[in-house]
């Protein structure tokens, strides 16, 4: 069992605080009425340092742990999957420009993303490309007078897009090389929030979803929207392959947290409703069925839950953890899907209904296996650390 210490319980239990309070009371109700989450909410996520978790404080983060980061993530996707997600896309783009940027980079962006001045939002998948990144098409070219990129194509599954004052665009700079991934570089293109975009160069809409409901995903054009060249990640071209895949176990890391938060949220209620729910006389927590089922679902969640705090503390240690952060990704994804179909079931037809949240944890949970990397190809990633390269 991974040993927490008591700054890390005490982290837990501020987070707990505040989603009882912040997030508990309108979770339900916004998510059947496909509401976002209230700028409100995003801002005192911001204020409590959310956002710059573990970005040194020299750059306004709060120089934390990568353990930290998943206990946070865990206890905010307890509440509302959306809004443990939130952090998510500050937590990529920051950690990419801590890795990979120039100084003055980071002196102009990682102190605003932290703070919550910036809000930032991920722009990888393309409609004709997703898992196959080193074939990204998104062109960026450079203007007439050299001081802008200009992007031409178009990304897709771009969540919080509208909210967003920086997408972090992986765009090809150079189309003749070869191997193609080594023509990609990060873009952070920067644009005001809001609806509309900036069309006609800019334009974007919303994809409807089955579930995830506080953010909304957005297929966007470019054609033609500027970028100043300062902003390219690193200071130079054909990297953005290689400093996409460098981060990948942070976000990893990070989503195996969220699956473990919204697997305990099914947990917590279908314990509170086993007891409550009486059938043959007895509550059905008293039918071994039920007993066993919710007791597999802890032990299958409890598993996830090590996993996770095993690939951060890895992390932590400075170890490569490509590893450790797939296990815990996959597993944890698929730990989600299953605990949530099983929660959902302790409820019966109840389940099935918008009055209780068990079909909203059920619904949130498929989105796992699909984003930050599919299951499938998580489990290639991990084949071919065991097969090809060895341990
Ligand atoms: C709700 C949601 C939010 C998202 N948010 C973002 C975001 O903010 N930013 C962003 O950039 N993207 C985002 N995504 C996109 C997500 O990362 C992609 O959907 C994912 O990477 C898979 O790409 P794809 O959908 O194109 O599927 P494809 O790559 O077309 O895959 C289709 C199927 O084929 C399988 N497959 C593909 N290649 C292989 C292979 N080599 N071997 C075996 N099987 C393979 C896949 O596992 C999958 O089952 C989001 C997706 C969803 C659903």
């Amino acid at each position: 069992m991974s040993r927490l210490t008591d700054e890390h319980k005490e982290i837990r239990r501020a987070v707990r605080e505040f989603v009882e309070r912040e997030v508990d009371p309108i979770a339900d109700e916004l998510d059947n009425a496909e509401k976002e989450i209230p700028m409100p909410v995003i801002r005192k996520m911001a204020e409590l340092g959310y956002f710059g978790l573990i970005f040194p404080t020299e750059y306004g983060g709060m120089g934390l742990d990568t353990l930290s980061m998943a206990i946070v993530t865990e206890e905010l996707s307890r509440g509302w999957l959306s809004v443990g997600s939130v952090m998510t896309r500050m937590i990529i783009t920051g950690s990419l420009i801590q890795a990979n940027g120039t100084e003055e980079q980071k002196r102009r962006f990682l102190p605003r993303i932290s703070s919550g001045e910036l809000l930032t939002a991920a722009a990888f998948t393309e409609p004709d490309v997703g898992s196959d990144t080193a074939a990204m098409k998104l062109r960026a070219t450079k203007s007439a007078d050299g001081k802008n990129y200009e992007l031409f194509g178009e990304k897709t599954w771009c969540t919080f897009a509208n909210r967003a004052h920086v997408l972090t665009v992986l765009a090809r700079t150079n189309p003749e090389v070869s191997p193609k991934h080594k023509g990609l570089s990060i873009l952070l293109v920067e644009k005001e929030p809001g609806d509309d975009f900036h069309s006609p160069s800019l334009t974007g809409g919303p994809i409807p979803t089955i579930g995830y409901k506080g953010m909304k995903s957005y297929a966007l054009g470019f054609d033609g929207y500027p970028c100043p060249k300062e902003n390219l990640l690193g200071g130079a071209e054909g990297r953005g392959f290689y400093q996409l895949m460098a981060t990948y176990e942070y976000a990893r890391i990070q989503t195996a947290a969220r699956a473990v938060g919204v697997a305990q949220a099914a947990l917590d209620a279908a314990i509170k409703y086993a007891r409550e729910r009486t059938q043959f006389g007895k509550p059905i927590a008293e039918h071994q069925i039920i007993r066993h089922k919710i007791a597999h679902i802890a032990t299958d969640l409890e598993a996830a839950r090590q996993l996770c705090y095993y690939a951060a503390t890895c992390k932590d240690e400075g170890r490569r953890c490509d590893l450790e952060a797939g296990y815990a990704k996959a597993f944890g994804a698929e730990m989600a899907e299953r605990v949530t179909t099983e929660a959902l079931q302790v409820f019966g037809g109840y389940g099935y209904s918008r009055e209780y949240p068990a079909q909203r944890f059920w619904r949130d949970a498929r989105v796992f296996r699909i984003f930050e990397g599919t299951s499938e190809i998580q489990y290639e990633v991990i084949a071919k650390r065991l097969l090809d390269e060895g341990r």
